[in-house]
């Protein structure tokens, strides 16, 4: 069976698990309507992107 020559450092160890640690998602505002909005997304509460209406919000 293939076993590990050497322990893993807890540097080594700590610097792999870094990698695909959680981190919170960036959140800008919007220009349009002040609302916290996810980059490279149009706003969900007004459907601006790139100061333009791109999403239709609310009722017919
Ligand atoms: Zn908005």
């Amino acid at each position: 069976m293939g076993v590990p020559k050497r322990k893993t450092s807890k540097m080594r160890l700590r610097t792999r698990k870094a990698a695909n640690r959680w981190r919170a998602p960036k959140l800008g505002k919007c220009p349009q309507c002040g609302a916290s909005v996810l980059p490279h997304i149009a706003c969900p509460s007004c459907g601006y992107y790139n100061k333009r209406q791109v999403l239709t919000i609310g009722a017919e």
